[in-house]
């Protein structure tokens, strides 16, 4: 295992523990049973496939790009303290419009929807992707880092972030409101990322960032509270109901034939309502 994977591992590792403690403490809410064997299932199937496909990784794409002199900022030459905090903020970039793209295109919802299907949410839930959905995400990592040509050094970094990111994003935690409001300028909080969770198909449509809010921000995608407050907001997919979430039930997901769900079910609609763009 290369130092960046051995890097990679243990801050995975030990934020997984620290946000598994915090939950304990400071939970949001009780959470139903029997999640976790799934979860860390596709989890570990989705890792272990992305490990055997080392073309697939985006820091050898990195130091591909740097050999060869490749993507947009080796050729500005940019200074190394302006190219990587603009590579990390690119590819933070890319990686909200690559989840938008999962919610809009009925084809890459199929892979997504395994992991709105969660019934509830904790860490665990931002490690829950079909192995598919991983192979997609890496592929069009790599890519994008080689054509940024970001460095080895910004996509340790951002890879770094962003783990810990869809981690905490999606723990069940409770942050004082004070530490909700302020954070939500610089992370994406639980409590911002729970919208996107929801039921309701124009709130899936809220909250893509999985690190920085700026980008929801920026695209009027940003939703500040659930439609009737916390105590109605129902996460999840409608169709699925939350008993029906074994490890294989969610691999074969994906490609279910609908069966006569309704549309809205499995797929996400245009969205109609105005973004809330209070803070
Ligand atoms: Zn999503």
């Amino acid at each position: 295992m290369s130092d960046a994977a051995l890097l990679r591992l243990l801050a995975a590792l030990l934020s997984l523990a620290l946000l598994l403690l915090a939950e304990r403490r400071w939970p949001f809410q009780v959470l139903p049973a029997g999640r976790w064997w799934p979860n860390l299932g596709l989890a570990a199937l989705s890792a272990g496939l992305v490990a055997l496909l080392p073309l697939l990784s985006a820091l050898v794409a990195a130091e591909w790009a740097a050999d060869q002199h490749f993507g947009l900022l080796h050729w500005l030459r940019l200074p190394d303290w302006l190219a990587l905090p603009l590579a990390f903020l690119a590819l933070d970039a890319a990686v909200y419009a690559q989840h938008r793209a999962m919610h809009h295109w009925p084809l890459l919802w199929r892979l997504h929807q395994v992991h709105h299907a969660d019934p509830a949410l904790d860490v665990t839930s931002g490690l829950r992707f079909h192995p598919a959905e991983a192979l997609v995400s890496a592929a069009y990592k790599a890519a994008v880092t080689a054509l940024l040509g970001a460095s080895p050094a910004a996509v340790l970094a951002f890879t770094l972030a962003l783990n810990l990111g869809a981690l905490f994003s999606h723990a069940n935690l409770r942050l004082p409101a004070g530490a909700e409001r302020r954070l939500r300028w610089l992370l994406v909080t639980p409590g911002m990322h729970r919208i996107h969770h929801s039921q309701r198909m124009d709130e899936q449509q809220r909250n893509y960032g999985f690190f920085s809010p700026w980008w929801d921000r920026a695209f009027g995608s940003y939703q500040a509270e659930p439609e009737g407050g916390e105590a109605a907001l129902r996460i999840g997919l409608a169709s699925e109901p939350p008993g029906a979430s074994g490890l294989l039930r969610l691999l074969r997901l994906p490609f279910r034939a609908d069966d006569g769900a309704p549309a809205s079910d499995t797929m996400p609609a245009t969205c109609k309502t105005p973004p809330d763009s209070k803070p």
